[in-house]
């Protein structure tokens, strides 16, 4: 049963939908929401809403200190909603409660920070090269952003993106994926309570096909901010042809977790269960190539497996659940058929490979494939599930091959008690993020991003707000004589 509508936000008023679609609750398979399907004409009013309030309404002239001020109230009134915020989302993509929360209640903290450095992105004087100039390079927005976000980790996905948008003094339209859209149409709410002008932010849902496209190719959109899975990052580089956008990437990953003998094995099994099981897989970060020294890997194994087999799964809004199910069914059957590739093609079952008895949802256990073979699907496809492969290596050079043996290059995680092994991994791994000893550790404060497959561009940190500007050069003569007319020879 349906007993929810939702509604898109756009030009400071939550529209009455024209077009709906039901959402799914992934714990019981049944649709619990109606969701806004938002047309071309909608995403064209909201671009039309933010390129207005851009260029004439009240934002234009708004202080970047009184922007910063407002960020801070959004991301106190994104704390103080946090139970109500993760219960959405828990309902909507089937994450456990536990991490909804954590995760919303920190996602404050990456507006907080974005509202903090609002004054305090400068531009520039240039000492030029030429008598009785003056030249500065002002630091401008560089206008209406498109925001694009995949359905896992909305509200966090958005905050790297409206945060130093809107300290750079950008609009937004932003979009919420058609799968899982609740927690973020629910955060409009927020936005309109903090007090941002009419147009600045607008959140709408819809589908790719329709909805994203008509907003990544819109000729007034300059700026294109996406996180989604690389083949829909091919489809939006042909969208911003039209318009030419500056574009950043976030997508997948095949992240590897070299663990060496040498390392804390208690600490580095935690840590692979933990990458690879939290989120039920479901995250960018996911460490899925477990990459072990071969004298430590049949004990380590029976480590993870013990493990893995303990984990509680079951209903996402129980607070006792460690791993709920997947977002959708589309995504079981995409893990089930690789799952069933890999084991035909070789791969040894070391737990898991099939759905726990729970109900109707989209349950799928915690699975590890002993792979054996660099080739497996298992391997080289990211599952976005809770499925680990496992290749063994006997020196470190093999492992460092090993673990940029992928087209992606988002994270990996490296456990060892050997410094300068950790320092030598550290610079010689092709990924955006190296975690040593630790593994899944964000924060607003560090630039976070991909290489290869994985992305173009960084968010995070303090260079992103200048990615959300453009530079304008203001050449000034300062003395006093005329220009001399330039026909008349001296
Ligand atoms: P997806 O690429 O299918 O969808 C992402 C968004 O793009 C959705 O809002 C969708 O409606 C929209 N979209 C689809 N087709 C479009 C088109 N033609 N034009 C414009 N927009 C379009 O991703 P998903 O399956 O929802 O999410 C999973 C993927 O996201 C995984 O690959 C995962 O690794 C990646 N991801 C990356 C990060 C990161 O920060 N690097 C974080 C989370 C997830």
């Amino acid at each position: 049963m349906t007993d929810a509508l939702f509604r898109n936000f756009i030009d400071g008023r939550f529209d009455e939908p024209s077009a709906s679609f039901d959402s799914v609750d992934p714990s019981t398979g049944a649709p619990w929401a109606k969701m806004p399907a938002a047309s071309e004409a909608d995403v064209d009013r909201a671009v039309e809403a933010a390129h207005r309030a851009l260029r004439s309404g009240p934002w234009r002239t708004m202080t970047a200190t009184a922007r910063g001020k407002l960020l801070v109230k959004l991301g106190d009134l994104v704390a103080a909603n946090a139970g109500r915020l993760a219960e959405l989302e828990t309902r909507d993509t089937g994450k456990i409660i536990r991490e909804t929360r954590a995760q919303i209640a920190y996602v404050g903290d990456y507006y907080r920070y974005y509202g903090g450095l609002a004054d305090k992105h400068e531009g520039a004087h240039v000492p030029i090269d030429k008598a009785d100039l003056d030249v500065t390079i002002r630091r401008e927005p560089i206008g209406v952003v498109a925001a694009v976000v995949p359905w896992n980790s909305q509200l966090f996905l958005s905050a790297v993106k409206l945060g130093p948008a809107l300290a750079a003094g950008c609009t937004v339209v932003l979009k919420a994926s058609e799968d899982g859209p609740a927690p973020l149409l629910a955060f409009a709410e927020l936005v309109h309570e903090a007090g941002f002008p009419a147009g600045t932010v607008n959140i709408l849902t819809g589908f790719g096909q329709e909805c994203g496209r008509r907003l990544t190719s819109h000729p007034l959109v300059s700026r294109v901010a996406f996180t989604g899975g690389p083949s829909t990052a091919r489809a939006i580089v042909r969208n911003t042809a039209e318009n030419l956008a500056h574009t950043t990437l976030e997508l997948g990953g095949k992240s590897p977790v070299v663990v060496f003998a040498d390392a804390d094995l208690d600490s580095a099994a935690n840590a692979v269960v933990a990458g690879i099981f939290a989120a039920t897989g479901q995250s960018c970060v996911a460490g899925s190539r477990l990459l072990i020294e071969r004298s430590v890997r049949q004990e380590f194994l029976g480590r993870l497996k013990r493990k893995a087999e303990a984990i509680r799964i079951g209903d996402p809004q129980d607070p006792a659940t460690e791993m709920g199910p997947l977002a959708t069914q589309r995504q079981r059957d995409w893990i089930e058929k690789v799952v069933a590739e890999s084991l035909a093609a070789g791969g040894t079952l070391v737990t898991g490979g099939a759905r726990p008895e729970i109900g109707a949802g989209f349950y799928y256990a915690p699975t590890i494939i002993d792979a054996g073979n660099a080739s497996l699907p298992c391997v080289r496809e990211e599952l976005f599930g809770p499925v680990l492969s496992v290749l063994a290596f006997d020196t470190e050079a093999e492992a460092l091959a090993l673990a940029n043996d992928t087209p992606f290059g988002l994270a990996s995680g490296v456990f060892t008690s050997n410094l300068g092994k950790a320092h030598r991994m550290a610079r010689d791994i092709h990924a955006g993020v190296v975690w040593v000893n630790t593994y899944r550790a964000v924060s607003p404060l560090v630039p976070f991003g991909g290489y290869g497959l994985s992305g173009l561009g960084r968010e995070g940190g303090l260079d992103a707000i200048r990615d959300y500007t453009r530079s304008k050069s203001v050449w000034i003569k300062t003395s006093d004589e005329p220009i001399p007319d330039p026909f008349v020879m001296r």
